[in-house]
């Protein structure tokens, strides 16, 4: 799950790591009185949406006066930002984080990932922060330093150090970029995130080391345990149909396809989809009934794949062991009919009740093409699709 940056910046306060003042803002208005209690000479104005990039796609503007504010907060609010981040389709921008314009004095890269291959969380850090990090990581990997950190351990002050030299942090500013570096890495374990990201981290003229930026993802699985960052979800970053499917536990996961897929088990899933690129199609989401799913559940999620404008024909691939076959013939009987169904449908079933749920597909009168097996059903979904 992700949040926003002026949310993010909330916790790491809470962690005492310095970054400037300010707060959100939803109308010009508010942006203007936001500016005005901030009092700076000048203020930035950021659009908040779920990606980054804003400051190259013009989504971060500079203020030097209250006029300024407003017709910026104007021109951004409601504008549809493209960034390198947002695909081509863009994200509109609803809310804005107004703040105090810093005196950079230079912008530094820093962040912490779950790293999987060494199941460690890694602390990153570099010189050339503020523009592509992928780009530095592509172009000049020795530029991006790694403390690799022990759990039980945690990240330790020696670590936190060495990474401040490496960053080339100014020697008297070493001891508060260690302060900003164990706070991150406290709020990143407590807060159970999967990356936080402060791209830009700088040195102002003031003598400050702060997070321009910030960038949280979190772990779905451990949520559950986190009602504070649940609440900070906003449903407008996200996409309707996966905000649907959570509301049934199913695990649905929009693509840029046109193969709409249903499958049980997330390992069939994958299978499914790899077997379908195969055969030269391309599928239009990912979609784990799971192994208990009741009709009704079945039947939403059949009908969040017929939502999707892109799909031009499905595949069910069920093998059914704890998943009676009967339960998915009839999840899928109930939402075609609810909602019409224009477009090819491929069954693949195999497993308990097969026999019964090829009954259901039969007498449903329903335009059912079956298929033998896996690659028998992707082969056949790809023709009908063209
Ligand atoms: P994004 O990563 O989405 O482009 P950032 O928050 O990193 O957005 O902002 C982009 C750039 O805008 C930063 O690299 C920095 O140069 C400038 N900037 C952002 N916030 C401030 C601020 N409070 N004061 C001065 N400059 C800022
Ligand atoms: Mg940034």
């Amino acid at each position: 799950m992700n949040i926003h940056e002026y949310q993010g910046k909330e916790i790491l306060r809470k962690y005492g790591v310095a970054v400037p003042n300010g707060k959100v803002a939803f109308s010009p208005d508010e942006a203007v009185k936001v500016a005005k209690e901030l009092g700076s000479n000048v203020t930035v104005v950021k659009a908040q949406i779920h990606a980054g990039g804003r400051g190259k796609a013009g989504g971060v503007k500079i203020a030097k006066n209250l006029d300024e504010v407003r017709t910026y907060a104007k021109e951004l609010l409601g504008k549809i930002l493209v960034t390198h981040q947002t695909g081509p389709e863009g994200k509109e921008v609803k809310r804005l984080y107004i703040e105090e314009g810093s005196d950079i004095q230079k912008e530094y890269y820093l962040s912490l990932v779950l790293d999987r291959a060494t199941s460690r969380v890694t602390m990153m850090g570099s010189e050339e922060g503020g523009m592509d990090i992928e780009e530095v990581a592509e172009e000049s990997p020795e530029k991006i330093f790694k403390e690799v950190v022990d759990p039980v351990i945690g990240l330790t002050g020696f670590q936190a150090r060495r990474m401040a030299f490496n960053m080339n942090i100014p020697a008297n500013l070493v001891g508060k970029a260690v302060k900003l570096m164990l706070g991150l890495y406290q709020a990143f374990v407590d807060k159970d995130a999967s990356i936080v990201e402060i791209n830009p981290l700088v040195v102002t003229g003031q003598g400050d080391v702060m997070a321009l930026d910030a960038k949280f993802n979190f772990d779905a699985n451990a949520l559950y345990r986190h009602k504070d960052i649940v609440e900070l979800r906003d449903f407008d970053e996200e996409d309707p149909k996966e905000i649907q499917a959570s509301k049934y536990d199913l695990s649905y996961i929009s693509l840029e396809g046109n193969i709409g897929c249903m499958v049980n088990g997330a390992g069939l899933a994958m299978a499914t989809m790899d077997t379908i690129s195969y055969y030269g199609g391309s599928p239009a989401n990912f979609l784990d009934v799971g192994g208990g799913a009741t009709a009704e559940k079945v039947t939403e999620a059949f009908k969040i794949i017929l939502s999707d404008p892109h799909v031009k024909g499905i595949f069910v691939n069920i093998f059914g062991g704890i998943m009676k076959c009967n339960i998915i013939a009839e999840g899928v009987v109930t939402a075609a009919k609810e909602v019409g169904l224009a477009v090819p449908l491929v069954v693949r079933l195999e497993g308990t009740n097969v026999e019964l749920g090829k009954e259901i597909l039969n007498a449903s009168g329903l335009n059912i093409v079956a298929a033998d097996s896996m690659a028998d059903g992707a082969q056949k979904i790809v023709e009908l699709v063209g």
